[in-house]
């Protein structure tokens, strides 16, 4: 078993990028090679900037070479929740923001021919408990009747046309939401923004920041020192001490994944027929979804821990366990790839953007950043270059994690309390 993720082993190996020459002066710097540093580095040089992307380790070490690659239409927090906290009007804008976000995907995998295997195949919310198929009805009315998406039910007794499996009691259907290879996409977007002249230096992480005035900053790293007029904090999950304004403000939550060896295309025809991106109703999910060649990958937040290979060889067995309750037919099915990464949370479960003490900053995804990082990408190049309506979650306030000072002392009282959520719902 190899603990490294399934994605980027898969990936085309990309040139290496930790001997730049780092110094001098740049119109805008960027921290972290993922997909919301990448895109964003990438639209705002087809605006013709001058973009650097400083990478602590390599392009998608971080959460973007390393999640489910699941590109949906749902926010962090479910959308019923959403109109109790913000309205139907602003939840409904965002959740076009979402749809949006997968389109932006699509138009990226397009214009620039990054050959990533994205499909829209759908994703299906499966019902855990008899009760929360009620929920999910609900849910659909909303969905397809107020909102127009198009959604649908199936009973328990029609469950089998859509999985292999009796473990749970319905699903919602939601049409537009897709899968990728999240590897080749993050490998594809830096390419695409090297040959528009972004530079991506990777080993090279930015240990100190100094601010000279308005946006500009001084960015230290051990490879050189570099100036530039504007610096983008895309770090998410990975969010450390220079930037401690951000960090205090999102929770870095392991999640963690298996994948099984390649089973064929005739198995996972009966475990998931339409390839849909799959997840249950707990509060401490499972995800699930075919790969390109045919493993089942199977993820979930199976502990609330950080992520080391100690780490996620025990969520791993975690998971394997589980796997094999919900799919019983692959408990001889051989687990090649096991690997965790830090999901950032933040106090509201929603994205938050803007500028901050002259830093611009797009995090908190909550574990729904595959599309909303792509996008925001997008939405930051035209938010630096003046667009402030251009930020979707300006109205947002971000707030610090109470008791959160930088090590994630809490994870294990929140996933005590996440747990017992799920026993009484
Ligand atoms: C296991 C797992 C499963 C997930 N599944 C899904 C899913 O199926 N669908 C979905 O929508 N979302 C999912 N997510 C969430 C999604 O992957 C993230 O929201 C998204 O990738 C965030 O992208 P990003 O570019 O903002 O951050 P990241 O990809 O985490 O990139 C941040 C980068 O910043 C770098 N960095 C940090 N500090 C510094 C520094 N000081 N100097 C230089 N570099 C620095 C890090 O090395 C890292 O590479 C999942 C996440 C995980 C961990």
């Amino acid at each position: 078993m190899k603990f490294t993720p399934y994605w980027l082993d898969t990936a085309p190996q990309g040139p290496d990028r930790s001997r730049t020459d780092i110094g001098g002066h740049v119109d805008v710097a960027i921290i972290g090679a993922g997909l919301t540093g990448l895109s964003t580095a990438l639209h705002l040089a087809r605006k013709g900037a001058d973009v650097q992307v400083f990478e602590k380790e390599t392009v998608g070490w971080g959460a973007s070479g390393r999640n489910g690659g699941m590109a949906t239409g749902g926010l962090g927090i479910g959308f019923r929740d959403a109109i109790a906290r913000y309205g139907f009007e602003t939840a409904k804008s965002y959740i076009a923001t979402y749809h949006a976000a997968i389109d932006t995907i699509e138009r990226l995998v397009n214009e620039e021919g990054i050959d990533c295997d994205f499909a829209r195949t759908g994703k299906m919310l499966l019902a855990s408990k008899p009760a929360h198929l009620d929920g999910l009805r609900k849910t659909h009315e909303i969905m397809s009747d107020r909102l127009g998406y198009e959604t649908r039910i199936v009973s328990k007794s029609d469950l089998h046309s859509e999985i292999g499996s009796d473990a749970y009691h319905g699903a919602m259907i939601d049409t537009q939401s897709a899968g990728l290879h999240v590897g080749k996409f993050v490998k594809g977007l830096a390419d695409a923004a090297a040959r528009l002249g972004v530079t991506i230096h990777e080993k090279a992480p930015v240990e100190q920041i100094r601010r000279l005035s308005g946006t500009k900053h001084e960015l230290v790293t051990p490879r050189g020192t570099v100036q530039a007029d504007q610096v983008l904090v895309a770090t998410s999950g990975y969010t450390s001490r220079p930037f401690r304004w951000h960090q205090v403000r999102v929770a870095p939550v392991g999640s963690f994944i298996i994948t099984t060896e390649p089973l064929g295309k005739d198995v996972c025809d009966l475990l998931l027929p339409n390839r849909r991106m799959s997840s249950n109703t707990m509060n401490l999910l499972n995800y699930f979804r075919i790969t390109p060649d045919h493993r089942l990958l199977f993820g979930g937040r199976a502990r609330f821990a950080g992520s080391n290979q100690q780490s996620d060889a025990k969520s791993g067995r975690i998971l394997h366990k589980t796997m094999t309750e919900v799919f019983p037919q692959l408990s001889n099915a051989r687990v090649d790839y096991c690997w965790g990464g830090l999901v950032d949370m933040s106090m509201d479960r929603m994205v938050h953007a803007g500028e901050h003490d002259g830093l611009f900053y797009s995090l908190g995804y909550s574990g729904h950043g595959v599309q909303m990082a792509t996008h925001m990408g997008r939405q930051m190049a035209e938010y630096m270059s003046g667009d402030l309506s251009a930020n979707p979650w300006r109205d947002l306030p971000f707030r610090r994690i109470p008791g959160h000072f930088g090590p994630p002392w809490f994870l294990p009282f929140a996933g005590g309390f996440y747990k017992f959520k799920d026993l009484i719902k």
